[in-house]
């Protein structure tokens, strides 16, 4: 049976182009990949989405959207889509546990992942006090003292996180200005258990079973320091998670997957929503637009291969 439509991804973009398409009838199968919910489900508190005069935890805006498609018919199926076939349609898209299926229309809204720092030692104690997600891990830092790289939104939601449970976080951001938002920034800038680490680089991760401390490189200067710390939290951007696609449809510079305004790839009958196409915006709320117009997107490329 070749469906109309599979969408790939199950973050906020995902979710949404699932409920649309679920409502234009074009009975949606959804494949949640194995990070079920994208990277709403590693944040706290979600104050910008509308609708909700309270912050809401990222995990619950995202098992409200998943239940929400449940309660429409979408079919979620929790599996990794490991291969996808655009070369001709209907489309092929295969999944690590080997589940086959043919799409006449696709919507890719696989996000994007944090990004590492690429050194030896960062990967040697990965989960042994270095981590790229401070939502899941600060509470094994209690009364403990961590270091977060990184000068943006995600470095200072981090840092101030921490401190519910450190007893000193270190930003250290290798320019002398942040690239937060200036609200973000003040609040982490007030917080009293935050101290700034500015120009400077992580050179190597120390210690051998956890991490004891970090070496770092002032990149003005060159001079090399060690900082005690239990804890390393990597807040330094994402990337596109579009390895599965290249080759087969055209990506950017960064990676990301282009579209026009109206969500459409150089694909006919692929779209593509939120963080996997959005380098810019990159929100809750801008990856549900775009969910919406790569369904409404579909559901129009459906009806003029009809007519
Ligand atoms: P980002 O804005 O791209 O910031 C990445 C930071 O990491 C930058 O300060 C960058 O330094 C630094 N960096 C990048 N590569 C590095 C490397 N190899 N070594 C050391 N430092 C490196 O990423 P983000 O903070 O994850 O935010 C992504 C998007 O999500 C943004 O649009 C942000 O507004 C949004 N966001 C919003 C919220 C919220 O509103 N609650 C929370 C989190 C994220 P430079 O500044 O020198 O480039």
């Amino acid at each position: 049976m070749t469906r109309k439509v599979i969408i790939i991804g199950s973050g906020s973009a995902g979710y949404t182009a699932a409920i649309y398409a679920a409502r234009a009838g074009l009975d949606p199968l959804l494949f949640a990949g194995v990070s079920v919910g994208g990277q709403l489900m590693l944040t706290s508190d979600v104050e910008n989405f509308p609708g909700f005069p309270n912050p809401i935890l990222g995990p619950e805006l995202m098992e409200r959207m998943k239940k929400q498609c449940e309660r429409l018919g979408v079919e979620i199926v929790a599996e990794n889509v490991s291969k996808v076939e655009l070369k001709k349609r209907p489309f092929a898209v295969e999944t690590t546990e080997g589940k086959k299926e043919l799409a006449e229309t696709l919507i890719l809204a696989t996000g994007a992942s944090a990004r590492w720092l690429g050194l030896e030692s960062e990967k040697k104690l990965m989960g042994h006090g270095v981590s790229a997600c401070a939502i899941c891990d600060a509470f094994f830092f209690k009364n403990k003292k961590v270091v977060v790289v990184g000068g943006g939104d995600s470095a200072m939601e981090e840092s101030t996180f921490l401190t519910k449970f450190a007893s000193q976080v270190t930003v250290v951001h290798r320019r002398d200005q942040l690239r937060a938002s200036q609200i973000m920034q003040e609040r982490a800038k007030r917080n009293q258990k935050i101290s700034f680490i500015w120009d400077s680089a992580v050179e190597e991760v120390l210690g051998n079973e956890e991490v004891q401390g970090v070496r770092l490189k002032n990149l003005k200067t060159g001079k090399t320091r060690d900082v005690e710390c239990q804890g390393l939290f990597i807040a330094i951007g994402h990337e596109p998670n579009t390895g599965i696609f290249r080759g087969q449809l055209e990506l950017d510079s960064k990676g990301y997957v282009k579209t026009d305004a109206r969500t459409r790839t150089s694909v006919p009958g692929v779209l593509a929503a939120g963080d996997v196409m959005d380098s810019l915006y990159r929100q809750a709320v801008t990856a549900a637009g775009t969910g919406c117009m790569a369904a409404l997107e579909a559901e129009k490329f459906l009806q003029e291969q009809e007519s």
